[in-house]
């Protein structure tokens, strides 16, 4: 693919899942939830999850943000429902490293568009937050993760 297709696709996905976000609700029986808030966009997120012998069985996300953020949080509740906690935690650094700029997105599916958010620094921790957030839930930790 090259950086045309890869920028246009991702503008495309981008677009998508920001006008009909995936998985976007409440999920009623959750396990484990967290918050996240981006003050530098003023993304805000809440991710819930429902665990079943380390697999996540069910995940949703909730809040208000940017497309990225948004798109994003929408993404990723596809990837990883379904997944172990080992796979998630894979998944999510390979992601982080993607972002910013030390991976090349090997093995992350759809997810590898958001490569093209090198080029936008500023941008980066509107497309990590729900990582973050999500490793928040899954560690059990509470309060609010903030990226600053
Ligand atoms: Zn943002």
């Amino acid at each position: 693919m090259n950086d045309i297709e890869l920028a246009d696709l991702y503008q495309e996905l981008i677009v998508d899942h920001n006008r009909r976000p995936r998985n976007f609700r409440r999920l009623g029986k959750a396990t484990h939830k967290a918050e996240g808030f981006n003050p530098l966009c003023g993304d805000k997120v809440k991710v819930y999850v429902d665990v079943e012998n380390d697999i996540v069985r069910d995940i949703s996300f909730e809040g208000e943000g940017c497309a990225i953020s948004k798109a994003s949080a929408s993404l990723m509740t596809e990837s990883v429902k379904g997944k172990s906690k080992v796979e998630v935690e894979q998944l999510s650094s390979r992601f982080r490293a993607l972002a910013t700029g030390t991976g090349n997105g090997a093995g992350l599916g759809k997810l590898a568009v958001f490569g093209g958010l090198r080029a936008f620094p500023a941008r980066v921790k509107c497309a990590t937050l729900v990582w973050h957030t999500l490793r928040a839930a899954l560690e059990h930790a509470s309060g609010v993760v903030r990226t600053e």
